[in-house]
């Protein structure tokens, strides 16, 4: 045991560790309930916000009604703009989606939970001064409006992850909640009978001993420590971009188990997308990296061979899992692969994007770093493989086909022969590691013997059991919002 010989002891109800959306859905919760709540947040004020700030700010909400049920989400001004079709999205469907890309190992009472409490959730964010905005990139012009299709289309904060954490952020000074910035939590404190009442943080100035009757703790999963992803993940994964921000190292994770928390989770597992070749190593979102448009074209690697079904599903589906596939290949690189009529469907990332062009495809094969001859033969192959069973639609699984390939393209596959035709490189981006602590449906910590740990709460990205292989898209953030407030429900009610 470290003695960290305090210079300063501070005193509240509840601290909150990590200010990303888990932890300041908990802080604003239980402030509203009349609790002391402190935050600590690890990082300097101008870069707080965690993953939370670097995310798309996307969340995944169950609308069974549709527009009415959506529509209130989102003021006037915006609805004012614009005419919607909203299609219903069912709790069951969400839940469902959830079990279904998880090989059905995510947590049933949680994911219920968090499904469930959806709606009510984004407008409880609402009264807290979160603005909703229309997602567009998962929308697409039908019949004169804008059709915004179940499961794909998702709810936007205004601003996307920055947006969403300043508007919190806001509302967190306006209610007077004390922050304290560039300040890590490094130990948990437990009485005699095992409760939590506090931690050790540390500050510039050094040690200070925070001495609650809770903490909430929401600070982030371990992908930003290449020791752990390297000893979680496996090989290579040390060496991966991350997309988010450099402040989750695990600390939350190592403390609780150092007091004898159980894990829980996809310990392997993670959540990796497609970014570009060049972003940086760390925080990679920061840089517009984002490479998703890869359902209307094809990938290929060094080899000149595709290696997954790029119509597989819609992106938001899939998007977590080809991260892993790309790190698989030669290289750990691929190349997108677009044509004149795919073009200008094309996400705003790669307006500006890094990239190959050429009129003809051997021209864009002499300029990647790639295999022309496999190349050449697998864009033929492929485009004899297209089929002419369906029409392309954009807005929903068009089932435009091709038939007798490994791995054929299952959508959206059109044939690659008008000029001109861009490449783009893309690596994998790893989001977010999907094992954590093990918590229950209050998110209290359990011990290793199976009991809830008093007076000590996960949440967010720190807690594992919610997600398992693959992941559909905007639950992260639906999950940490939901779970947040539960924490500080039982928080407060324990004070
Ligand atoms: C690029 C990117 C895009 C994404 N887009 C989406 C999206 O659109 N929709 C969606 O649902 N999910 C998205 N995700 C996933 C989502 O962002 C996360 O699941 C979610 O933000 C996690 O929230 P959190 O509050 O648990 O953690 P975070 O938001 O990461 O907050 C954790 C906080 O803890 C702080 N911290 C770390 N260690 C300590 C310590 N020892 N002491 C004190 N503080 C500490 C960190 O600085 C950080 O501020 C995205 C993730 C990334 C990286």
């Amino acid at each position: 045991m470290i003695n960290y010989n305090p210079k300063k002891k501070v005193e509240c109800d509840i601290v909150v560790v990590g200010g990303g959306n888990a932890g300041l859905c908990a802080v604003l919760e239980a402030k509203d309930a009349g609790a002391n709540v402190l935050l600590i947040e690890k990082a300097p004020k101008k870069l707080r916000g965690g993953n939370s700030r670097f995310s798309g700010g996307l969340f995944r909400v169950s609308w069974p009604e549709g527009n009415e049920d959506f529509e209130p989400l989102l003021e006037d001004s915006v609805l004012k703009q614009i005419e919607l079709e909203v299609e219903p999205y069912s709790t069951n469907d969400f839940y469902n989606k959830v079990l279904d890309l998880s090989d059905g190992l995510a947590n049933q009472v949680f994911t219920e939970i968090y499904v469930n409490k959806s709606l009510e959730t984004m407008d409880w964010m609402k009264q807290q001064g979160v603005q909703w905005d229309i997602d567009r990139n998962h929308a697409s012009q039908r019949e004169g409006k804008v059709f915004c299709p179940a499961g794909v289309f998702l709810l936007l904060a205004k601003g996307d992850g920055e947006g969403l954490v300043e508007m919190l952020y806001t509302t967190v000074e306006k209610k007077g909640v004390e922050v304290f910035y560039e300040t890590a939590a490094y130990s948990l404190i437990i009485d005699a009978e095992g409760k939590v009442c506090g931690l050790i943080a540390k500050d510039r100035n050094g040690f200070m001993q925070i001495n609650a009757k809770s903490v909430i703790l929401a600070c982030g999963g371990f992908q930003a420590d290449p020791k752990s992803r390297r000893q979680y993940l496996g090989e290579n994964w040390d060496l991966v971009k991350v997309r988010g921000t450099r402040f989750n190292t695990g600390e939350g994770i190592k403390m609780c188990l150092d007091i004898g928390a159980q894990t829980d989770g996809h310990w392997g597992g993670c959540h990796a997308s497609v970014v570009s070749e060049d972003s940086p190593m760390i925080e990679a979102a920061g840089a517009g990296s984002e490479r998703y448009s890869y359902p209307y074209g094809i990938m290929v690697n060094r080899n000149g061979d595709r290696f997954v079904d790029e119509g597989m599903d819609f992106q938001v589906y899939t998007y977590a899992k080809f991260g892993k596939e790309i790190l698989k290949q030669p290289g750990s690189v691929a190349f997108q692969i677009f044509d004149a009529k795919t073009i200008p469907l094309l996400r705003n990332d790669y307006k500006e994007a890094e990239k190959v062009e050429s009129n003809s495809l051997e021209g864009l094969a002499e300029d990647l770093d790639i295999n022309p001859e496999k190349f050449l033969k697998t864009i033929t192959e492929y485009n004899n493989a297209v089929t002419d069973e369906n029409s392309f639609a954009s807005y929903k699984l068009d089932g435009m086909r091709t038939r007798g390939l490994n791995p054929d393209k299952t959508n959206w596959a059109q044939k690659i022969d008008t000029p001109p035709y861009q490449a783009f490189a893309v690596k994998c981006g790893l989001t977010m590691a999907y094992g954590g602590v093990k918590a229950n449906e209050k998110a209290q910590v359990i011990d290793n013997s199976g009991h809830p740990i008093e007076g000590l709460y996960a949440i967010g990205e720190l807690a594992g059991g919610f997600f398992y292989y693959n992941y559909p898209s905007g639950s992260g953030l639906t999950r940490g919002a939901v779970m947040g407030r539960v924490a500080a429900v039982d928080a407060v009610s324990k004070l």
